[in-house]
């Protein structure tokens, strides 16, 4: 298969200022032909930066697309630094320039002497047409020579705007057909709760073993597991079957710790099941602060299930808001499965609600003592079978631990 560099041009870009979206919108696009990108290099607006950048890519790529850097500005320099990589002279293109001319005309007026160079080409490269703005893009091919194999070059735009439709309309097709490997590749995300990667890891056996296929990724963010399913195949459907063999035996393995798909989150499973089961939650919330509901009211369409939330953070607040007995919290501690549950249970009758989660625990740096360290945390859910009460001791810093209590209280209404 064939091995693509990506080379983002400008300053703007090494200085921090602004993204560069271009790569990763290209490398998803690549991949999906089969072409497999193995560098992204991100260059100044210097010539010398540009011309080596763009040499050096030749040594370790089939294909570089480089994007930027095509405007009619002095910054602009990708023309000319194509032209000195190669070793030959800047010619005018006089269809670009007529299309350049034509693009001023249209808009009533007449192009300003700079724009010239936008009909500049390196001698030997052809024009790619760019009915998206001014500057056409570039197509060079370099032979192969002692030292290394022949390189095509293909110089885009910077604007993601033009860049897109162009590629889409102008180069992707000739690529699928030069370097396709003619499969078709799909990612398919299964999205888990509740357990480690390494226990997933151990429990998924063989499907993550590396240069298996189809590939199976794992990624964690926030003790939210993601498994990315990336099947190849020679259609659309044979790929989709060997990525849903594989999402099957992933279900069959891990159960209820699978959440959702894609880009589901906590809270949006949480809202679908709520509707699916025409339930109302509430909640009351101490170390939490007001996550819970914060996340669950990042769903739009949630108002129908999501009553409300107390941020009971003080012992007066529990005892005032949630009717958490006074000697309660004097005789377990505030954090507490007995405090946890009447949080929750008094939470339930306040809100009239099908369920109420409590959430109580010690966030940190400060607070813990020896049986009660930084990070123990209790949620209740209350319900109409009664009460769970959950413990948990996060060994994490503060946001991370008021971020995992909100997201376990979700994973339990879940469950
Ligand atoms: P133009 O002909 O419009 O001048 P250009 O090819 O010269 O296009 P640049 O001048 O390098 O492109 O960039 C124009 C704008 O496009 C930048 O201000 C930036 O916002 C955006 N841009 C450039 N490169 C990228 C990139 N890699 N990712 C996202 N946006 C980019
Ligand atoms: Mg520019």
């Amino acid at each position: 298969t064939a091995t693509a560099e990506i080379i983002a041009i400008g300053s703007e870009l090494t200085w921090g200022m602004s993204l560069d979206t271009n790569s990763h919108w290209l490398s998803l696009r690549l991949a999906e032909m089969g072409i497999e990108v193995a560098y992204h290099t991100t260059v100044a607006d210097t010539l010398p930066g540009i011309v080596d950048a763009l040499d050096h890519a030749a040594t370790r790529a089939d294909l570089v697309i480089v994007t930027g850097g095509l405007g009619p500005t002095a910054d602009d320099l990708t023309r000319e630094a194509m032209a000195t990589m190669a070793g030959v002279e800047l010619v005018v293109d006089d269809s670009s320039l007529t299309h350049i001319e034509g693009m001023f005309q249209r808009r009533g007026r007449t192009m300003p002497e700079r724009n010239r160079v936008q009909a500049l080409f390196p001698q030997g490269s052809s024009p790619i047409p760019n009915p998206h703005g001014t500057a056409p893009g570039i197509w060079l091919e370099r032979p192969a020579s002692p030292e290394r194999g022949a390189t095509l070059y293909i110089a885009l735009p910077g604007v993601p705007r033009e860049m897109k439709p162009l590629f889409d309309e102008a180069i992707r097709p000739r690529l699928a057909e030069r370097f396709g490997t003619g499969l078709y590749v799909i990612h398919k995300t299964l999205r888990c709760y509740g357990a480690g990667e390494s226990r997933i890891e151990e429990q998924l056996g063989d499907l993550t073993r590396r240069g298996r296929a189809p590939e199976v990724g794992i990624t964690a963010s926030e003790a939210t597991i993601s498994l990315r399913v990336t099947a190849k195949g020679r259609s659309r459907e044979e790929a989709d079957a060997l990525a849903l063999k594989d999402i099957h035996f992933i279900h069959q393995q891990l159960g209820d710790i699978v959440f959702g798909a894609e880009e589901d989150e906590l809270q949006t499973t949480v809202a679908r099941l709520l509707s699916q089961r025409n339930k109302t939650l509430a909640t009351a919330e101490s170390c939490t602060g007001g996550l819970v509901g914060h996340l669950l009211t990042e769903v739009s369409g949630i108002s129908a299930h999501y009553l409300g939330g107390v941020v009971s953070y003080s012992n007066a607040a529990k005892t005032e808001l949630l009717g958490v007995p006074a000697e309660l919290i004097e005789r377990h501690g505030a954090v507490s499965p007995e405090v946890a549950q009447a949080m929750a249970t008094g939470c339930r009758a306040r809100f009239g609600s099908d369920l109420s989660v409590g959430i109580t625990g010690i966030a940190g740096p400060g607070g813990g003592t020896e049986t009660k360290p930084v990070g123990l945390v209790y949620v209740g859910l209350a319900h109409e079978g009664g009460i769970d009460i959950a413990e948990y001791n996060w060994a994490a810093e503060r946001s991370s631990v008021k971020l995992r209590s909100a997201k376990t209280a979700l994973n339990l209404v879940r469950l």
